[in-house]
């Protein structure tokens, strides 16, 4: 037997330990399963390229928990360790290692911003366990060793009568982590965090249905079997090419159990070179009030399951994404704005900018049609991404879409080609309509329309700070919501209407309507329009309602101009019956009756009526039709 001192300065590893990973005792059963599955792949090579003459077979990890000695067994069939590797690889490295780290995070180990994983390998068993056990017995034709350690730096090393070649590890629950001795939480770490790992990992036993015997005297019977936890060739781990729709779907399923929905389309990623990366991200049904997600994509490294925080690898607009990505080139022990400010880590994140916007554009030159009905699903994603990452902008160019009120799409140039002979201004820009709620706002869609004007229904809650941005890169481009500035304005008349009323009468119907109408809320356009127009309108500068939605939808006073006051255009067609009448009305109450009745109607359809006025207005019209 030999007894020996762990050559480290700190006194007592196992405590430190504890308390400096409080919050993240659960991660050594991956760590563990993790030293189980590289031993098992190391023998697997060396038996490959003929190292290790022994069989490979097909080796299993196996987790099995003894209640009643309050012991948790990690069994492999790896490569195992001679008693002078377990010095060596246990005693030095493991311990010295252990020591490493504490020294490196003895102040920021409980800084929230370091990601939790930290690469602790064996000596996590000692956050859970109060003594730990190795017995292993080498693919070398060497006597099985012995390993015991109460977690203080003394160790005794003794051979073993171990004959099967591998590794088992024993830890000696402690009295505060008795949890980890439960059926449910093993199952439920286990799931977590090996569940794409690539060796089988056998946890108790299930039951199975098999059929015995042939024909008539065919039977049903219940067996036991092994019960394997892991799936160890995820889809990820393949080529896109060995992969069908139904394949992807599944593999949506085996991620997300939970979750019904199928996703609308995936992104295969597949690099290594300058980085490795593998992964596969899923475009799901999005709902435009981005409810709170859970599942979100998830980070493994080498199909270990790291975390499902991916901010700062994964550009922020694509976190509404799900799926996995794998890849051993994220530094994973350091904080959030280290990872931002990382070179290599930037170079992921424009990797997955270019692929998915290069998926999309090949989905939107392969299926145009389709692309078209899933567009309301992934437009917020898109938005959001033209909006935040220069460099998806540039791309989304190719395959953004701007849907019209009647469900035609165009592409910007498209709708450029369109509209160019029928909406410009006076200064020659193309003045482009649009609606953000098709209900609320049906009376200007129609009116527009019967005009000849294509109108876009451009609904997202964010489409103000992107009209901006659209209409900042292209000079000769002007966004006007159909309830605004009222457009008659705006594009240049092609049909000179004549006014029914005299240059004297206007001036008349102008002085009474501003009596009448409050002049600090709505300014009053008289203009000659088809006498078949809504006799009212009210309309808002375009200008004033985007600032307002601007600073709502981002956090506030964006441009302090959180408190703007309520201004209005009233807009009245002079060609209308109802103008004459007014101008004509000799009695001066039925006149501002006339007056106050019209300006409700045009307040009712801009859904500006409410309250007090909204029950004046129903008492004056039930007066009207007495
Ligand atoms: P790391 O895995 O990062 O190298 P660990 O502290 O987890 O660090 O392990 C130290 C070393 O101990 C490993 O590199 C390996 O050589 C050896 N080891 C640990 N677990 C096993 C195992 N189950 N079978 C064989 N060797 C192991």
């Amino acid at each position: 037997m030999t007894t020996g001192k762990i050559n480290v300065s700190v006194e007592n590893i196992f405590p430190l330990i504890k308390k400096f990973l409080y919050s993240d005792h659960e991660i050594f059963l991956r760590e563990l399963v993790s030293n189980a599955t590289d031993a098992t792949l190391k023998l697997k090579h060396l038996t490959s390229i003929g190292e290790a003459k022994v069989e490979y077979g097909n080796p299993v990890i196996e987790v099995k928990i003894d209640k009643e000695g309050k012991k948790l067994h990690i069994i492999d069939q790896g490569l195992g360790m001679t008693a002078e590797e377990v010095e060596k690889y246990i005693n030095q490295v493991a311990f010295s290692g252990a020591e490493e780290f504490l020294e490196k995070y003895k102040d920021s180990a409980k800084d929230s911003g370091i990601i939790g994983h930290f690469g602790l390998g064996f000596y996590s068993a000692f956050m859970v366990a109060e003594k730990v056990e190795i017995i292993t017995k080498s693919y070398k034709d060497e006597p099985a060793a012995h390993w015991t350690c109460d977690g203080s730096p003394e160790f005794t090393l003794t051979p073993s009568d171990k004959t099967e070649r591998g590794t088992e590890i024993i830890l000696h629950i402690a009295e505060d982590s008795l949890e980890f001795l439960e059926d449910f939480k093993i199952r439920e770490l286990l799931t977590k965090y090996n569940k794409f790992m690539p060796v089988p990992i056998k946890f108790g036993t299930r039951k199975e249905k098999k059929a015995f015997g042939i024909g008539e005297e065919e039977k049903m019977e219940e067996i036991e079997v092994d019960n394997i936890i892991n799936n160890p060739t995820p889809a990820w781990t393949k080529q896109p090419v060995d992969l069908d729709e139904d394949d992807y779907k599944n593999f949506y399923r085996e991620l997300y159990p939970m979750q019904f929905e199928e996703p609308l389309f995936n992104i295969h990623l597949n690099v290594d070179y300058p980085f490795n990366l593998t992964g596969i991200l899923y475009f799901p049904k999005m709902s435009a009030d981005l409810q709170i997600q859970k599942d979100k994509i998830q980070l493994y490294q080498n199909q270990v399951y790291v975390t499902d925080n991916v901010e700062g690898i994964v550009p922020e607009f694509l976190t509404m994404l799900k799926g996995v990505i794998d890849s051993p080139d994220i530094p994973l022990n350091v904080s959030r704005s280290y990872l931002q400010a990382d070179g290599a880590v930037k170079k992921i994140s424009n990797y997955i900018t270019r692929k998915v916007a290069d998926k999309l554009k090949a989905l939107f030159n392969e299926n145009r049609e389709d692309f078209e009905q899933k567009w309301n699903d992934i437009k917020i994603v898109l938005e959001y991404g033209m909006l935040s990452e220069p460099k998806f902008y540039e791309k989304a160019g190719a395959f953004t879409l701007y849907p019209t009120v009647n469900k035609k799409y165009y592409t910007l140039e498209e709708l450029k080609e369109t509209i160019k002979d029928k909406q410009t201004d006076k200064d020659g820009k193309l003045v482009i309509l649009y609606a953000s709620d098709n209900d609320a706002q049906h009376s200007y869609v129609e009116a527009a329309e019967a005009k000849g004007y294509e109108v876009l229904l451009l609904d997202s809650p964010i489409v103000s700070h992107l009209i901006q941005k659209l209409e900042s890169d292209n000079e000769n481009l002007q966004f006007v919501r159909v309830d605004s500035d009222h457009i008659d304005n705006l594009i240049k008349k092609d049909d000179n209407q004549i006014s029914k009323l005299s240059d004297e009468e206007k001036e008349t119907l102008k002085t009474t309507l501003e009596s009448i109408v409050p002049t600090t809320t709505y300014t009053v356009q008289l203009e000659a329009m088809d006498s078949k127009a809504a006799p009212f309108m009210i309309t808002q500068p375009e200008f004033m309602r985007r600032m307002k939605e601007m600073s709502k939808t981002s956090g506030g006073g964006m441009f302090g101009m959180g408190n703007f006051p309520e201004m209005y255009n009233l807009v009245v067609n002079t060609n209308s019956d109802l103008a004459t009448s007014i101008v004509n009305e000799k009695d001066k109450t039925a006149q501002e009756n006339l007056v106050k009745q019209a300006l409700d109607l045009a307040k009712l359809s801009q859904g500006l009526l409410k309250g007090e006025e909204l029950t004046a207005f129903v008492k004056r019209s039930f007066e009207l039709i007495k």
